[in-house]
């Protein structure tokens, strides 16, 4: 678990009118933090130079006490959840949610008991034969998590990991997010523009605007706003 420190972060693309603009927030070890709303405003460029998978163009990314400006994605140790899942067709529901162990040449007997441990959590214990292709939606989504909860992360990045599913379904993943969340206690930066999402699953909500903070809040504090 981690931290995450961002002082002054600007992400310019080109010429333009900066993407992230002074972007300072503090994101403590074990919160859930909400980035919420408009389209364009700079949500999922954020989340990625936390990844790793964008350049900061100025400013400190510090993520349980390191500055990681200048750290590749794969030394940062950290999982994201991507809203078109990212699942590999050709292979086994098992071996989705092993990939990451793989890489890392975990022992085969580890990543039978970890794979089992985080199929478990999620329901897919059933499931883990099967390829993508036939599963439903939210089964789909959930191996998207199996695969980001598999090795022990230092945080969750999540963008608009529900927006393909149907209300329903949507309702229910909030539902084992939140409880998952709880139970893990790991700290998670989950981009949305799901009004419900973003009252039900933060501790607290960090609105943006045009690159520019507007608003960080608890849930509460929002609603209860006039
Ligand atoms: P959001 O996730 O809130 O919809 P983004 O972070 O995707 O917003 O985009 C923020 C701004 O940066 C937008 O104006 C978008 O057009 C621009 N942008 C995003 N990615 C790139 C890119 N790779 N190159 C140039 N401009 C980009
Ligand atoms: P390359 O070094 O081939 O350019 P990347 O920089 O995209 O590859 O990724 C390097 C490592 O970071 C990979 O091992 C990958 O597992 C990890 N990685 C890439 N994207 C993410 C992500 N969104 N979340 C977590 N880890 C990632």
């Amino acid at each position: 678990m981690a931290s995450i420190e961002m002082s002054h972060i600007v992400k310019q693309y080109g010429d333009g009118f900066p993407a992230v603009n002074d972007v300072s927030l503090d994101i403590a070890d074990g919160e859930f933090m909400i980035l919420v709303g408009p389209s364009g405003c700079g949500k999922s460029t954020l989340l990625r130079m936390i990844v790793g998978l964008e350049d900061i163009t100025s400013g400190d990314m510090v993520i349980g006490g390191d500055r990681v400006n200048d750290k590749a994605p794969r030394d940062r140790n950290l999982s994201m959840v991507f809203q078109n899942y990212a699942l590999y067709p050709h292979l086994s529901v098992f071996e989705n949610i092993a990939f990451p162990l793989r890489l890392a040449k975990v022992p085969d007997g580890e990543v039978k008991k970890r794979v089992e441990e985080a199929a478990g959590v999620l329901e897919l214990k059933e499931h883990l034969e099967r390829k993508p292709a036939n599963l439903s939606g939210g089964q789909r989504q959930r191996v998207a998590m199996g695969r980001a909860i598999v090795r022990s992360a230092d945080a969750f990045l999540f963008d608009e990991p529900l927006s393909n599913l149907d209300a329903k379904l949507r309702g229910q993943m909030r539902t084992e997010i939140a409880r998952l969340q709880r139970r893990l206690g790991i700290t998670t930066v989950y981009v949305t523009h799901d009004q419900t999402e973003a009252m039900t699953l933060g501790d607290r909500v960090c609105v943006l605007r045009k690159g520019v903070i507007q608003q960080v809040a608890s849930p509460r504090e929002l609603y209860e706003q006039p």
